[in-house]
């Protein structure tokens, strides 16, 4: 059995109903997390007018399902515009960076279009990439420290945009450094860190979010994990799970983090699942 956190209905831009992704059979504790509503023109997001019957619908869920529901919300951290401390009625949080700066007065999507990246890493930071990365580091560290989610998204998702090593090489030590002053602070804010399967089954990456080399120093610091597939169809709700927790398991990790009675307990677990703590 497995429990997945990072999950989007058709509430944003995940396809079919909430219920629907009841029924897979491997999954005994699930998490709705739809992207927070954007005070700006956002086609991925869930509309404001939508929140309350999110609440609503996902309420209803819990009293119906045999296995444990939740209904979190994927959160932006924008300073001054969105922040996870926004969305207090949540069950649980996951504060996600998908947007850097701004350019013609529209915030910079980074895991988006390779053209939109393209653009924003010229307009913005003259095509001056180490600050762009160190800027979307900085904007995470920031994100932990001022307004804590439970779970921190994607750590590393802006390297969809460094395929093939385009712009630089993982083992170069300013990102080595940009990654370890970040795991510095989730270790001392206590957030939790997911494994993002997402991008391998969607083909943008080669690897998990985070790196497996990431994952190797998050368990040095002793950094809880949770592993999670940002499914946005039922399908993918345990996609690529079994390489997830073997790549915990070669990290040395021994357990991962699950929602129990609405609490963030560590249990036992393997390439097959989870067990008892
Ligand atoms: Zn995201
Ligand atoms: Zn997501």
């Amino acid at each position: 059995m497995w429990t997945n956190y990072h999950t989007h209905s058709n509430y944003c831009d995940g396809k079919e109903s909430p219920a629907i992704y009841l029924n897979d059979p491997a999954i005994c504790s699930l998490g709705f997390s739809s992207h927070a509503p954007l005070p700006f023109d956002c086609k991925w997001c869930m509309p404001s007018k939508k929140l309350e019957a999110y609440f609503t619908e996902i309420a209803a869920l819990k009293q119906s399902s045999p296995i444990e529901i939740y209904c979190g919300l994927e959160v932006d951290f924008i300073p001054g515009l969105i922040s996870p401390k926004d969305f207090t009625q949540a069950d649980y949080t996951i504060g996600s960076i998908h947007f850097v700066e701004q350019f013609e007065n529209t915030p910079w999507e980074i895991d988006g279009l390779h053209t939109t990246f393209t653009e924003g890493l010229d307009k913005i930071f003259k095509n001056y990439y180490r600050a762009a990365w160190c800027r979307y580091f900085e904007l995470t560290r920031q994100m932990l420290i001022e307004s804590q989610p439970d779970v921190l998204g994607h750590l590393d998702k802006m390297k969809i945009q460094n395929l093939g090593n385009k712009y630089f090489h993982e083992n170069e030590s300013w990102y080595q450094q940009e990654i370890r002053s970040l795991l510095k602070v989730a270790s001392q804010t206590n957030t939790i860190i997911e494994i993002n399967t997402r991008g391998i089954y969607q083909q943008k990456s080669e690897t998990t979010y985070p790196s497996p080399w990431i994952l190797e120093l998050m368990k040095t610091l002793n950094i809880r994990v949770t592993i999670s597939s940002d499914a946005h169809h039922p399908k993918d709700l345990c996609n690529q799970f079994e390489l997830a927790a073997s790549l915990l398991l070669k990290a040395g990790y021994k357990k991962i983090t699950i929602l129990k009675d609405g609490v963030w307990k560590e249990v036992n677990f393997n390439e097959n699942g989870i067990g008892s703590s």
